[in-house]
């Protein structure tokens, strides 16, 4: 258990923060506007990317964006609409957007001096908004000028598929084995991919429960099949437990000796 805890990687998006609640208020907020539920949708997804001059889809979501896809939305179905209310968005951004237990675990990383660093998506705009409304901005910081920042950015090419594994590999160079790092990610596929690829690198899934595309199932499947191709993966049902796992001490173990 000692072993691979010179630094933990965080994902952040449903693994640190309650993602689909945010989705669900932007899906909403469109629909407060005049969209049905399916258009809501809609246009949560082509707020996600834009092109750009070379034709290239680029993950450009932000608030910004997403104003002006659903402004633009509405227009098409003949409904003006000066401002959009954020209201419901902005309810959901504080603290209370961390999934249980998330502080804690940074705390204690901390407290044991252990290197942390982010991973999250290639849209930095809105990335540092949910850093700030959760309070995770005081543990990670993104490069600015001279200051190294330890928040690890994929890739925005939207076609570009396993981001998450190339940004990890440009970052963990001199260790690409995955030796003395620890992974929290909350996609079991991923995970899956990203253990087999750092047979070193102990990787743990967390669901976060409000995702209804993944069920415990597919957590023991993703589990079972890193184990196969080589790959450290466990699959904890929360970060609580995941910070008992990493940090309680030993207890004494009932024999007498
Ligand atoms: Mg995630």
């Amino acid at each position: 258990m000692q072993d691979n805890k010179d630094t933990i990687i965080f994902d952040l998006d449903g693994t640190l923060i309650k993602t689909e609640r945010l989705k669900d208020a932007f899906k909403q907020i469109a629909i407060d506007s005049g969209c049905t539920s399916c258009e809501a949708d809609e246009v949560y997804k082509s707020a996600r990317t834009a092109k750009d001059k070379e034709g290239t889809e680029r993950l450009v979501f932000s608030r910004e964006h997403f104003t002006k896809v659903l402004k633009e939305f509405l227009a098409q179905k003949n409904i003006e609409v000066d401002e959009i209310d954020f209201s419901r968005l902005e309810s959901e951004l504080s603290e209370d957007i961390l999934l249980p237990g998330a502080k804690e675990l940074l705390e204690e990383a901390k407290k044991h001096g252990i290197k942390i660093i982010l991973i999250t998506l290639g849209e930095e705009v809105w990335q540092q908004e949910k850093l700030k409304a959760s309070g995770l901005d005081k543990y990670f910081y993104f490069k600015d000028g001279k200051k190294e920042g330890n928040v690890i950015i994929t890739d925005n090419n939207e076609k570009v598929k396993g981001r998450k594994m190339e940004a990890l590999r440009s970052n963990l160079d001199k260790n690409i084995t995955g030796e003395g790092v620890t992974f929290i990610n909350d996609k079991p596929w991923e995970t899956r991919d990203i253990a087999i690829e750092f047979p070193e690198m102990m990787c743990y899934a967390v669901p976060e429960h409000d995702d209804e595309r993944y069920n415990l199932t597919k957590f023991d499947e993703a589990q079972s099949q890193a184990k196969e191709g080589g790959g450290k993966f466990e699959g904890v049902e929360t970060l609580e437990e995941l910070n008992r796992r990493l940090f309680s001490k030993e207890r004494y173990d009932g024999s007498r000796k």
